[in-house]
């Protein structure tokens, strides 16, 4: 049986799949900029990063201000996610079910994200994801945390220990599920224990930054969360 009491999941990456697209944006962006990269290499070093700190790595490789580059980057990203839409990762919508199955004994659940608030309703509510965490019990209880609350990104532990601290919960009694190594380090920093969730980012990067497992899929993670 689960021991944690509240699980926080991270969003990109976790629940919904918006990775690629939000990677290829950026990797256009830098490239606009001057700095040619791909998404493979956005994938690798940017992601689960925040953008200021992504602006800084620009700015310093080109040596050059880029004043424009976060906002270009949303302003494309939001078109694309209108246009294109994303995904909810395969296996997320089975496991919340399983979750929800354990009935009084289901750990409560929240999300915190490095993303705005705004990207964050976007993605999930394209997704059909919205709703397993908002209202769930009809309690205006907030299960959505975004970094820009706080003012603290991952890989600092601001937001988790905020999002425990609003929901109620002891960090030791938290486990973090992150597909970033930014998130896991975040979550070991807060005194949490993080599943690491390998797919854009290798099982040994997420072991490495410290994740107490990893897992390669969320039917994997199902299991791994039913057994604690
Ligand atoms: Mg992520």
């Amino acid at each position: 049986m689960l021991e944690s009491e509240l699980i926080i999941f991270d969003c990109d990456g976790v629940l919904v799949d918006t990775e690629p697209l939000t990677n290829r944006v950026l990797a256009r962006c830098v490239t606009q900029a001057g700095w040619e990269v791909d998404t493979a290499y956005s994938i690798t070093h940017f992601k689960g990063r925040n953008l200021t700190d992504i602006l800084a790595d620009v700015e310093s490789h080109l040596g050059k201000e880029l004043p424009s580059l976060i906002d270009d980057y949303r302003k494309q990203m939001y078109e694309e996610i209108n246009t294109f839409g994303v995904p909810a990762l395969s296996g997320i919508h089975e496991l919340l079910d399983a979750l929800d199955e354990l009935e009084h004994e289901a750990p409560h659940r929240c999300i915190g994200t490095n993303a705005p608030l705004e990207k964050a309703r976007l993605t999930l509510g394209g997704s059909g994801l919205i709703n397993r965490f908002e209202h769930r019990d009809g309690s205006d209880r907030q299960t959505m945390f975004s970094a820009y609350e706080v003012g603290k990104w991952k890989p600092d532990p601001g937001l988790f220990l905020h999002a425990a601290l609003t929901m109620g919960h002891d960090p030791k009694d938290c486990i973090v599920v992150e597909d970033s190594t930014a998130g896991v380090t975040a979550a070991i920093a807060a005194g949490m224990r993080v599943i690491g969730l390998a797919d854009l980012t290798p099982v040994d990067d997420l072991l490495e930054a410290g994740a107490t497992r990893v897992v390669e899929s969320h039917h994997e993670l199902i299991d791994d969360l039913k057994q604690g």
